[in-house]
């Protein structure tokens, strides 16, 4: 059953659930009117479905390969990619000073969810680039921007974020590539980086690579840690490759999923890089990067799920078992509601963080910077988990068939397996809402939570068994976020991914009650009831865990794991 993006959907999400009139309603994006958003999302997913949908299969089973140091992608890609540059799609959000079409995020967002569902492994790559122009936008030099944006922002060179090493994974302050000043105001780069998405392919004449690397007096650890621009190829005075740096890939990985999408062991021999930033400063740098790379992870997992889900939904009305298909049984409507109601709270969040860092964009106000840097944790980890669980559950509505490769529902599972994993693992994600998201006093937690107690109090007439049990829970998680503030480190890490999980639980029903209050007595207000009954009250026994703090959890010792 062919991808297809959902538009209608999106636009509605847009209209009725985030408030995306806010946006267009701004200076900065007065241009994104009604009329320009429905063009840019059914032309996207035009493209989507009939371009790039096709090579998902193809890229699983052909897989990227490297052929004599250098990187073949699968049959097909690079005709798309090509198609999908011209198109301007790579620098869709990117400064119009250098050839972008400067489209809120929250547009751009909605198109890469398209992408993501249509071919998983194909949209990491533009992510990659759209990330390395926004930080380039905001730390490189004005040479640096002259030079490297237009060409990432037409889609003409590529772009890959270099921070992994054997021994620095999550803790990047262990991180040992050097720096080594060349005098010129060049630095020689030195060092193994891996696991590294697309650090080579056929799909572009130059590869732009952002390195994390240490200059010779650095301090240690994450202080200690400087950002540098090294192109595969050293660019002319006219800006046309030159000659070859001294880089190479040194070998691809087998992995579970993404087969299209080659994940490079990558080898740095004193190869010429350009510093980005501050000395230093490059985490924070590279932060702008991993942030915007965080919500494209989050929804990685929304527009996977939303693939899934259409494919388990075509098999489930067709499939007969005993008197009916199966589709009519309450075991299996029930998995396809779940998967739909919980796309639709992902999509939701993953949707809000997109307009909230455009009004952070459009107005400077530091609330928006708060909501926008609350949501991200929330969004990453929560898409992401939401895109695993609907994958698996569109295996088990395949049942026998569902793990046979020919039918391609394992596939969805294979492929966004890791997404929990890469851009900080979901456990990090949580780490930061409990810790650095709540330095603020849980101030901007606390604003969010007064936006949604007030919309259940308003609806409480129209809707009390969608509001009242939304206000409770609301209720619960800020009495659970105040004792929160009041814990030792260590008890909330402990509490951490079950708190992000409730505050996305209260959220998503927020967002749920925003749509059945647009469309009183429709299938939306039927889903916002079944989540708000069936998985909104998941957050009390997750709060539960919380407050059971760390002590339960590290009673168990390590020679207790081990009996
Ligand atoms: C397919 C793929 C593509 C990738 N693409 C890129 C890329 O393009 N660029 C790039 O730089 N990297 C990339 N990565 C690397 C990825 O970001 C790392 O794998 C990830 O950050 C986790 O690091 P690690 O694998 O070393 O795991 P570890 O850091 O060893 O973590 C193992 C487990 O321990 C937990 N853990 C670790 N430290 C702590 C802590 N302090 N507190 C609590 N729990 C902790 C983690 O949550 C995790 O569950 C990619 C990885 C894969 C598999």
């Amino acid at each position: 059953m062919p991808y297809r993006s959902p538009v209608d959907e999106i636009r509605f999400v847009l209209d009725h659930v985030v408030g995306f009139d806010a946006v267009a309603g701004t200076g900065k994006f007065a241009e994104a009117t009604p009329d320009m958003a429905e063009a840019i999302l059914t032309e996207a997913g035009r493209f989507m479905d009939q371009v790039l949908a096709p090579l998902q299969r193809i890229g699983d089973q052909q897989g990227s390969v490297l052929e004599n140091g250098v990187v073949r992608t699968p049959d097909g890609f690079r005709d798309a990619y090509a198609e999908m540059a011209a198109g301007g799609w790579m620098g869709a959000s990117a400064d119009p000073e250098h050839g972008g079409m400067g489209l809120p995020l929250s547009l751009t967002n909605a198109v890469n969810e398209f992408m993501n569902g249509a071919c998983l492994s194909f949209g990491l790559k533009p992510l990659m680039t759209q990330g390395q122009i926004e930080a380039l936008e905001a730390h490189a030099s004005d040479e640096l921007k002259a030079l490297y944006l237009p060409r990432l922002t037409s889609g003409e060179w590529g772009a890959t974020m270099n921070l992994t090493e054997p021994q620095a994974g999550t803790d990047l302050g262990a991180l040992r590539t050097r720096a080594d000043p060349n005098g010129d105001g060049s630095h020689a780069i030195t060092g193994q980086k891996i696991y590294i998405s697309w650090g080579d392919h056929d799909l572009t004449e130059n590869i732009s690579h952002l390195v994390l690397a240490r200059l010779p007096d650095a301090p240690a650890g994450s202080k200690g840690i400087s950002l540098f621009l090294v192109p595969k190829f050293l660019p002319n005075p006219d800006g046309t490759p030159g000659a070859r740096n001294d880089l190479r890939v040194v070998s691809l990985e087998h992995k579970l999923g993404l087969h299209a999408s080659p994940t490079c062991v990558m080898d740095y021999s004193g190869a010429t890089g350009w510093m980005v930033g501050q000395p230093n400063g490059g985490l924070a740098a590279m932060f702008t990067m991993m942030n915007n790379a965080r919500l494209g992870v989050g929804t990685q997992g929304v527009g996977v799920a939303e693939a899934a889900y259409q494919h388990a939904l075509a098999h489930a009305q067709e499939r007969r078992q005993g008197r009916s298909v199966i589709i009519d049984y309450p075991d299996v409507r029930r998995m396809l509601a779940t998967m739909k109601a919980e796309i639709f709270a992902a999509r939701s969040i993953c949707m809000a963080c997109a307009a909230a860092i455009d009004m952070q964009h459009a107005t400077g106000e530091a609330d928006w910077a708060a909501r926008a840097a609350l949501l991200t944790p929330i969004a990453k980890a929560f898409g992401t988990d939401i895109g695993n669980e609907v994958a698996q559950t569109g295996i088990q509505v395949w049942g026998g068939m569902g793990v046979i490769e020919e039918t391609g529902a394992a596939q969805f599972a294979r492929d966004i397996r890791v997404s929990t994993i890469y851009e900080g693992t979901n456990g990090i994600q949580a780490m930061d809402l409990v810790g650095r998201k709540m330095a603020d006093g849980g101030e901007a937690a606390f604003r969010l939570l007064d936006e949604v107690e007030a919309a259940a109090e308003a609806a409480r007439g129209r809707a009390p068994d969608l509001a009242e049990p939304l206000w409770q829970a609301a209720e619960t998680l800020r009495e659970a976020t105040e004792w929160l503030l009041g814990q030792p480190a260590e008890d909330r890490d402990a509490g951490a991914v079950p708190y992000l999980r409730a505050f996305a639980r209260v959220l998503g029903a927020h967002y749920h009650l925003a749509a059945a209050q647009a469309a009183p007595g429709s299938g939306r207000a039927r889903l916002a009831r079944f989540y708000i009954g069936r998985m909104l009250p998941e957050h009390q026994g997750l709060l539960a865990q919380l407050r059971d703090g760390a002590a339960p959890v590290m009673a168990v010792t390590a020679n207790d794991l081990e009996a």
